[in-house]
Parts: C-alpha cells; sequence; structure tokens
C-alpha cells in the first residue's frame, strides 16, 4: 500500500464526521425541485454510517431552494425579503422531509439554525456547543443549516460551504465530507478542460489551490464553488480536522469513505491550534459585525 492510499485509508479510523450537502446536489438542475430519490439515498447512507458506530452532523442546504419550489418562484431569489421567505418556508419542508425519512430508520433528526452571531458571542457559541455535544450524546442527527430567515447582510455567511467549516471546528470534527458536483478538487476546470486532473491528496502547498479553485459555481441553485470549499478547507488545517471534497452523485459513497476507500480529494490537517478555537473562528469570518 503507497503513502497516499494509507492516508485514505486512515479515514475508517474517524469517529465524528460532519457531512455537508448542497442545493444543487439535493434538487434536480433542470427545475430546482427537491430530489427525492437523492434524499432518501442520503438519508439511508447517513443511517448507514451511524449504525457503524460513527457520530454524523448533516449540514444541508436547500431551504431556500425548496421555498422557491413551493411559492413556485422560477429563478434565484433576487431580494433578501424574497430570500427570507423562501428559506422559513422551505426549511420546515426540508426538515419534515428529513425527520420522516430518519426516523422511518429509526433515527431522529434534530434542527440546529445558527448565523454569525453565535459564533461573535462567547455566550452564544457555548450555548451552541452545549447543544451539538448533547444531541449527539442523545444519538441524535442535528442537521445545520444558516438561519437564512434573519441572516442578513450583516450576519450571513452566503454559503455553507464556510458554515460547515465552522461547525466542524466548534464540535471538534474528525473529517468534513463536502458533497458536491464534481469528484474532488481538479488542477482545472473539468467542465471546460477535458485535460484537467483530479487531485487525490493535498497536504502542505495549498496557495496555488485558491487560484485553481475557481470562485464561480455553474448551478443556479447553490452558491458556493471549489474556491470556498478550499478557504474551508484551509480554515480547518490548523484544527486537524481533515476534509474531503466528493461527488454527491450517489450518497453512499460516505460510507466507502469512512470504510478507509480512495474516493475525491482529500485535504491533511495538522494540528496547531488547541487552546481559543473560537477566537481563532472569529478572526476567520470577518469578526463582529
Ligand atoms: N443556506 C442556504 C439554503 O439552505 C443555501 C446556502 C448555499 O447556497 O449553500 O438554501
Amino acid at each position: 500500500m503507497n503513502n497516499q492510499e494509507n492516508c485514505w485509508r486512515q479515514l475508517q479510523n474517524k469517529k465524528r464526521i460532519v457531512i455537508k450537502v448542497g442545493s444543487s446536489t439535493l434538487t434536480h438542475k433542470n427545475t430546482g425541485n427537491l430530489n427525492y430519490e437523492k434524499l432518501e439515498k442520503l438519508v439511508r447512507a447517513i443511517t448507514n454510517v451511524k449504525n457503524s458506530g460513527k457520530e454524523v452532523i448533516l449540514v444541508s442546504s436547500g431551504a431556500v431552494a425548496v421555498g422557491r419550489e413551493t411559492l413556485k418562484i422560477g429563478t434565484k431569489p433576487k431580494s433578501m425579503p424574497e430570500k427570507q421567505a423562501c428559506a422559513a418556508i422551505g426549511q420546515c419542508k426540508l426538515m419534515m422531509n428529513y425527520y420522516k425519512l430518519f426516523s422511518e430508520y429509526g433515527k431522529t433528526a434534530s434542527q440546529v439554525l445558527m448565523t454569525k452571531y453565535n459564533i461573535n458571542h462567547s455566550k452564544s457559541y457555548s450555548n451552541l456547543k452545549n447543544a451539538f455535544l448533547e444531541l449527539l450524546k442523545y444519538d441524535s442527527i442535528p442537521i445545520v443549516n444558516e438561519n437564512d430567515a434573519i441572516a442578513t447582510d450583516e450576519i450571513e455567511f452566503g454559503e455553507n460551504d464556510t458554515l460547515a467549516a465552522l461547525v466542524s471546528a466548534i464540535v471538534d470534527a474528525d473529517l468534513l465530507i463536502m458533497l458536491t458536483d464534481t469528484d474532488g478538487l481538479y488542477t482545472d476546470d473539468p467542465f471546460q478542460n477535458v485535460n484537467a486532473k483530479l487531485i487525490d491528496i493535498v497536504e502542505e502547498e495549498r496557495e496555488n489551490l485558491i487560484n485553481i479553485a475557481k470562485k464561480t459555481s455553474d448551478s443556479d441553485v447553490g452558491s458556493g464553488g471549489m474556491y470556498t470549499k478550499v478557504v474551508a478547507a484551509n480554515l480547518l488545517k490548523p484544527l486537524g480536522i481533515d476534509m474531503v471534497i466528493t461527488s454527491g452523485k450517489n450518497p453512499d459513497i460516505i460510507n466507502k469513505i469512512t470504510n478507509g476507500e480512495n474516493k475525491g480529494t482529500l485535504f491533511i490537517s495538522k494540528k496547531e491550534i488547541t487552546t481559543d478555537i473560537r477566537e481563532y473562528l472569529v478572526s476567520q469570518i470577518g469578526g463582529e459585525k
């Protein structure tokens, strides 16, 4: 076994896992409507990971997309109040589906909605952390989203890649798995360049990756792209939390990764910061807003 295979193999020892799924993975590309087959497969895959003895926290987008479907708004909402209304309606429906599907497998889903405020204020931060840890103790699957109904310009993260990295830091996760539209991070945009190669493992050198990860998303429903994912991986690096970018096409890939199979791009981290995690996170998200 070579060194790279060994790095992937080590992932089977990860216990506390955060999984991030974006709107574009959960919805049909042509209509933006919820893809129930995908949702069911995701819930089943997460249940399997749980049943293998691991803890899972799911960071799920989709509130705005589902609200937009419900309200029959054709395009991405443009005004902030429109986005807030879509999120408030869509979040209920999204959670109703998650709750129902997890219940079918005997699991209890819970909802945690947060904003930057919860990172910037120490009391709120420790409340948030305690809530997560208690939910995990009760064997629940916390499902996290930004509180888009109240997150306006001053307090919004904007996309859930940063949110997923922050959640991973707060709960001191062992691994963050980002499910996305491509198989991982490529040396160039794979939709434009057929010669683009999948990057297997990223250890030290990361600056050049920021340039590679173009600040774009081809999706009409999500707001992140590879850029925000690489930024998230960089945020986790000094915290010793590894991260995988992989394809969300078949959510069962989560089980393969947690069994040590090589499936995507793995960012390996080394713990350098052990105290004042909140302060570090505040510095990363731009401090008090
Ligand atoms: N929080 C938003 C939602 O659930 C999506 C953010 C993103 O595009 O990742 O709709």
